[in-house]
């Protein structure tokens, strides 16, 4: 079946799509047929997507909305919406909304009951948590812990959790980050560090705490990083 068979005319609304966290080949071919047929695409960073958009020979006009103009923006997209458009949301990477921009935008559409479609597609957390071989049935994903304020206080609620924990990290707060869930978890928690997913230097680390704490300081960390943390026994 070629993508042209499978589409349909769209319905007006808002999709959010996901796109590849790394390997281009990963967007379904939904994905790829709404991109082509939305009146325009809303995207964290235009330049990012438009070599997403190329690949796959797609020219739907792009425009910019980040977390640096969607409140200045939002007025304007809802109106659009409103009068019958159809807009494509998507982000870097992965899922829109999820540690990203789009809860803003899809809060105020449903607010004005314009239709919202979310596409299922990629997003880091749940292959890191599939891979990790902790338990999968039941997690917390908490995205990236607070920089500074309110930082250690959530490391310390999170250690009585007993679902397993997800988190995001960035390859400069890997090793702080390690040393801190050691001192509140028990540095023998289970752990597994994702990195790189669907890229060339794809890793899945697995072990204790202690033992991810070593590996990282003989490895600097480079890339994107998953952290899953085994809940407390
Ligand atoms: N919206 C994205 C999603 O659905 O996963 C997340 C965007 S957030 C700004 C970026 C963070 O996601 C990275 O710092 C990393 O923690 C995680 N991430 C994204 N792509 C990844 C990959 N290929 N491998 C490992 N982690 C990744």
């Amino acid at each position: 079946m070629s993508i042209a068979q499978i589409q349909k005319p769209l319905e007006a609304g808002l999709y959010i799509i996901p796109t590849p966290i790394g390997n281009l080949a990963d967007i379904t071919l939904r994905a790829l047929t709404v991109l082509q047929q939305v009146d325009v695409v809303l995207a964290e960073d235009t330049r990012v997507s438009a070599k997403l958009l190329k690949h796959y020979e797609i020219n739907t006009p792009m425009m910019g909305f980040h977390m640096h103009n969607e409140h200045r923006k939002l007025g304007g997209i809802i109106r659009e919406l409103q009068g019958g458009k159809t807009m494509g949301l998507i982000s870097d990477a992965g899922t829109p909304g999820i540690s990203d921009p789009g809860f803003l935008l899809l809060r105020e559409a449903l607010k004005e009951e314009i239709p919202v479609f979310c596409l299922p597609g990629p997003t880091a957390l749940i292959p890191a948590l599939v891979q990790s071989g902790l338990p999968c049935d039941r997690f917390v994903f908490e995205g990236f812990l607070p920089p500074k304020k309110g930082r250690q206080k959530k490391i310390e609620s999170l250690a009585e959790e007993a679902r397993t924990i997800v988190l995001y990290e960035s390859p400069h707060k890997l090793e702080k980050t390690l040393t801190q869930l050691a001192v509140a978890f028990g540095e023998d928690r289970e752990v597994a560090v994702v990195r790189e997913l669907t890229k060339l230097f794809e890793e899945n680390f697995r072990g204790a705490l202690k033992s991810a704490i070593v590996h990282f300081a003989k490895h600097t960390p480079k890339g994107e990083f998953v952290l899953v943390i085994g809940g407390k026994k």
